[in-house]
């Protein structure tokens, strides 16, 4: 099977994945590990599958360096599903009835921040909306709240673009953060957050499955109402496998973690999703043609958002990009304009393509 017609992909989310990882995942289709049968087709409680599992964990594990007193779980329903179980499991543990604190800096928290006001007193502790989410509330605005069960962040906004560069300091209450879009981007001290959630669609596997890293102590609390399938403690009790576990997903993110290993582990992506992400950001800042509005300090290593000066070019950018091979550009419908995201799998000849064709694309105009 060839895989030389393949574009640069710069989708949100599902993603790029590694070519690697696709081909093995090709080629073991199948006849898995000689069983004759694909790894799709076996059952989750299988022994093969439980290995597979295992190491999953394990992989994840040693990656993020994830220390012994925190649960990985591997959940199905995405961050929106989370958005609410996070509530659900966790809000219980406020001392003055169920109330968080949220940070909002775009639409991913703000729907974060939405869906908990089902489940107690959700409080804006700040938010960017007033400038249109391009840049991070400086920490000492913060009105945080001192009988919140936990404060919630989004450590990337996927659709604005904006990417905090460090772990806020809320004090002793527990941190939440999403890290959907930032997932294994680079090295995160686990520690520094009470809980790590996100899919893995953007940075590591297809879509199916969510991860969430929680500490083993806040395990135990949740509402009545949880649904089974989000009750982290039911699934910290089980393997994550109450009900049927997403085996795809988990499977592709066991050969995304071999393939992430393989490279040098998160240190090393790291320092290439740098040097993608400066290069991207280098041209747009000494072109008149192309801006990126997100504060210098804030923005994303993840998602690239760009205007065309003159937006009524839009539509040919799209057009001439795509027929180059440099597809999903269109920024999302809420933000307008471009977002190139640079995911772990982008290589770096995808960014430096992408420059390419942009300055022509500038030249002809
Ligand atoms: N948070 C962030 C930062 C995201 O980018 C997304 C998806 N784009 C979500 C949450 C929602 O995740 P899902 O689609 O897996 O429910």
């Amino acid at each position: 099977m060839s895989f030389d017609h393949r574009i640069f992909n710069f989708a949100a989310g599902p993603a790029t994945l590694p070519e690697e990882v696709l081909k093995q995942a090709a080629d073991e289709m199948l006849n898995w590990r000689g069983l004759g049968t694909s790894v799709l087709e076996i059952s989750h409680r299988s022994k093969e599958f439980m290995e597979v599992y295992e190491e999953v964990v394990q992989d994840l594990r040693s990656l993020m360096n994830i220390p012994s007193n925190y649960e990985i779980l591997l959940l199905q329903g995405g961050g929106l599903g989370q958005n609410a179980a996070i509530p659900m499991n966790l809000m219980p543990l406020a001392k003055n009835g169920p109330k968080a604190d949220y940070i909002v800096t775009g639409i991913w928290s703000e729907k974060s921040y939405k869906e908990a006001q089902k489940y107690g007193i959700a409080n804006l502790a700040a938010s960017s909306a007033a400038e249109k989410f391009n840049t991070i509330p400086p920490r000492n605005t913060w009105k945080l709240s001192s009988d919140a069960a936990y404060v919630l962040y989004c450590a990337n906004e996927t659709i604005g673009g904006v990417e905090f560069p460090d772990v806020p300091d809320v004090g002793k209450t527990p941190l939440v953060a999403d890290i959907s879009s930032n997932f294994l981007s680079k090295e995160m001290d686990v520690s520094q957050c009470a809980v790590w959630f996100g899919g893995v669609q953007k940075n590591i596997a297809p879509a199916g499955m969510t991860i969430v890293i929680v500490r083993k102590d806040l395990l135990g609390h949740s509402m009545g109402i949880t649904p089974l399938i989000w009750d982290w403690s039911v699934q910290a009790g089980t393997q994550s496998m109450i009900n049927t576990p997403p085996t795809f997903s988990i499977y592709m993110a066991g050969l995304g973690f071999k393939w992430l290993l393989g490279q040098g582990g998160v240190k090393v992506i790291e320092k290439r999703n740098q040097e993608k992400a400066d290069l991207l950001y280098q041209f747009l800042d000494q072109s008149s043609f192309y801006e990126n509005r997100v504060e210098k300090q804030y923005r994303s290593r993840m998602n690239v958002t760009f205007f065309l000066k003159d937006e009524s070019l839009n539509a040919e950018f799209l057009a001439q990009s795509n027929a180059a091979g440099l597809v999903a550009l269109r920024g999302h419908k809420a933000a307008g304009g471009m977002r190139a995201s640079i995911y772990n799998a982008m290589p770096l000849a995808g960014v430096k393509a992408l420059i390419e064709f942009m300055r022509d694309f500038e030249r002809r105009a």
